[in-house]
Order: C-alpha cells, then sequence, then structure tokens
C-alpha cells in the first residue's frame, strides 16, 4: 500500500517525515524560530535594500490611505498630468519624439528591408542580448519562416477537419 500525506499527495518510498514537500514546508514556517528567522531577515533586507524598502513604504501608504484620500491623490496625478501634457514644451517633445519614431522606422525600412516593423522589437532585443546583426537577422528570419510554416500546417489542418466534417454529415 502507498502511503500518503495528510494532504492526499502521495509519499515516496524513502520520505520519511511522512509529510509531502508542500506540507512539510509549510508547518516548518509556522513554527516560532523560522519566524523569527524570517523577521530577521526582512528586517536586514529593509536596511540594506533601498528598493525593498520603497516597495514596502508604498505598501504601507496603499494599507492607510483611505479610498476618499487615495481618489483625492488620484486626482491630482491626472489634473498634473493633463496640464502637463498641454504645457507647450511637452507638446513640443511629443511631437518631436512622434518625427524621430517617424525617422527611425523609415531608415530601418530602407537599411534592413528584410526586417518586418513588428519585429524591430524582437531584432532590438537580440543585439540588446549581444547577438552580432547577422546573428540577430538569422533567427529573425528563421522565426518568420518558423511562423510561416506554423501557418500553413494550421490551414491544411483546418481543411482537413472540414474535410473529415463535410465526410461525416454526408452519411
Ligand atoms: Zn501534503
Amino acid at each position: 500500500m502507498t502511503r500518503a500525506c495528510e494532504c492526499g499527495a502521495p509519499l515516496g518510498r524513502r520520505n520519511e517525515t511522512g509529510r509531502c514537500r508542500s506540507c512539510s514546508s509549510k508547518r516548518l514556517s509556522l513554527r516560532p524560530e523560522v519566524q523569527e528567522a524570517r523577521r530577521i531577515g526582512l528586517r536586514k533586507k529593509y536596511a540594506t535594500d533601498p528598493a525593498f524598502k520603497a516597495a514596502h513604504a508604498e505598501r504601507m501608504r496603499n494599507l492607510v490611505l483611505s479610498d476618499a484620500a487615495k481618489e483625492k491623490m488620484r486626482e491630482v496625478g491626472r489634473k498634473q498630468y493633463r496640464e502637463l501634457l498641454s504645457r507647450p514644451d511637452m507638446l513640443e517633445r511629443r511631437q518631436s519624439e512622434t518625427a524621430k519614431a517617424k525617422r527611425v522606422s523609415s531608415w530601418m525600412a530602407t537599411t534592413m528591408p528584410w526586417l518586418p516593423a513588428d519585429r524591430i522589437a524582437d531584432y532590438r532585443t537580440y543585439r540588446a542580448a549581444r547577438y552580432s546583426p547577422a546573428e540577430a537577422r538569422a533567427m529573425i528570419e528563421d522565426a518568420i519562416r518558423a511562423d510561416a510554416a506554423a501557418e500553413i500546417a494550421a490551414r491544411q489542418q483546418a481543411m482537413a477537419d472540414k474535410h473529415a466534417r463535410d465526410l461525416a454529415s454526408r452519411y
């Protein structure tokens, strides 16, 4: 007869605790000395890790703030955002960013005609991961071929399915 944990999970022959891994770690984490160790660890992280501290502070703020206060803060944020976006210098900046994006994409289209617009992000990812331009191009072209093959296979499967349905409905 196979032994099982209290949660119903089967136990391996060499299991000595009588509990599955998930149940034993749950029980372990309930022990006071383990909880104390975790508190110490968190306190240390809080003192030495600024990102962790900021995230913690943000969580606490959200817990403490009432819904009304949160809504008021959001309204302030929205107002700032609206006013910021309508400022002439910000408008100009947005327009110049759009213009720049357009220049970049038309430049890409002439220098890398093999690269479809929807794969530009992939290309950048490969390059950022230090693949050479040739390697990045080869990977993109492989992906394009694989997608095309998958699409053809899906279409053929759909036709085969339809054919089978037609045959079945004939009898
Ligand atoms: Zn269990």
